[in-house]
């Protein structure tokens, strides 16, 4: 079998969490379009149930939708369970869900703080040894983390420590995961997008009026958009990326190379 037909997904099973909208809900179509069947994992179910509904008349794939907040233990092995139950197995996912919270560090509260690493960074933790644990137990597979370019830089002029702080966690805990599982057939590695077009920057009436400020120190002059970062995921889903763990992609448009 050549290389371009090893890279897609035919037979395989995974999740996206955050997965009903944004950059999510592109890797979840693009996994599926390369023929997996796909869990959409969200908190908001029922715009999950939607988004698995338009994946699915899209691609044909068997595509569910499942509520579970990441930040819950015992949510999270619910979610994993019951996507191995209903697809018939787990070998890929995509933890993904982050939210970002802005405020200056001498004004934001410990809640505040903690809010954001317990979505961003506690979840993380949480999906990949659950999600894992299984993966070990059943073959393998591949655990691809959501981080941010604000992993390697510190975004201006909006302030967000405690986001910047939670995605440079992300990358640390991937690397660790790759690390102690190399030998074990599980994979992990994450992707640093630059600003991405989705609700999460357009529709935040903190970030929106900050937008032409950010396309002004970007050298392309633009926001990427959530298709731009979808085969990257697929690629490492898939069968042909089985050298590559612990590593981190950063889709940026050259924002964090000066
Ligand atoms: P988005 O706000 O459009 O989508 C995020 C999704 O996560 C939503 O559907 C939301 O319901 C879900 N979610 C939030 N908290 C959850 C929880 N506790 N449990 C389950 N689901 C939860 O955001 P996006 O722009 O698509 O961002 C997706 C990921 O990409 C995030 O981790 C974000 O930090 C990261 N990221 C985004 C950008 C950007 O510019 N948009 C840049 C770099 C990294």
């Amino acid at each position: 079998m050549g290389i371009i037909e090893r890279m897609k997904l035919d037979g395989k099973k995974g999740f996206v969490t955050g997965g009903a909208r944004g950059i999510g809900k592109c890797t979840a179509a693009a996994f599926a379009e390369a023929g997996a069947d796909v869990a959409i994992v969200d908190l908001d179910l029922a715009t999950a149930q939607n988004t698995a509904e338009e994946i699915a008349a899209a691609t044909g794939r068997k595509v569910i939708a499942v509520g579970c907040d990441v930040t819950s233990e015992a949510q999270v092995q619910a979610m994993v369970d019951s996507v191995v139950k209903e697809l018939g197995g787990l070998n890929f996912c995509h933890a993904n869900a982050g939210i970002c919270i802005n405020a200056p560090a001498d004004s934001m509260t410990y809640a505040q703080w903690k809010k954001n690493i317990d979505v961003n960074l506690n979840s993380m933790f949480l999906t990949d040894t659950i999600a894992g644990r299984y993966m070990l137990a059943n073959g393998g597979g591949s655990i691809i983390n959501t981080a941010s370019m604000s992993a390697h830089i510190v975004n201006v002029p909006q302030p967000q420590c405690a986001y910047n702080a939670s995605k440079a966690g992300v990358i640390q805990l991937t690397k660790s995961l790759a690390i102690e599982w190399a030998k074990r057939g599980v994979r992990v590695n994450s992707i640093s997008p630059g600003y991405i077009g989705t609700d999460l920057t357009l529709s935040s009436p903190d970030l929106q009026p900050l937008i032409a400020r950010w396309n002004a120190m970007a050298p392309m002059g633009r926001l990427g958009m959530p298709e731009e970062l979808a085969s990257i995921c697929v690629y490492l889903a898939g069968d042909t990326s089985s050298f590559t763990t612990g590593s981190d992609f950063i889709l940026d448009g050259a924002f964090t190379c000066f």
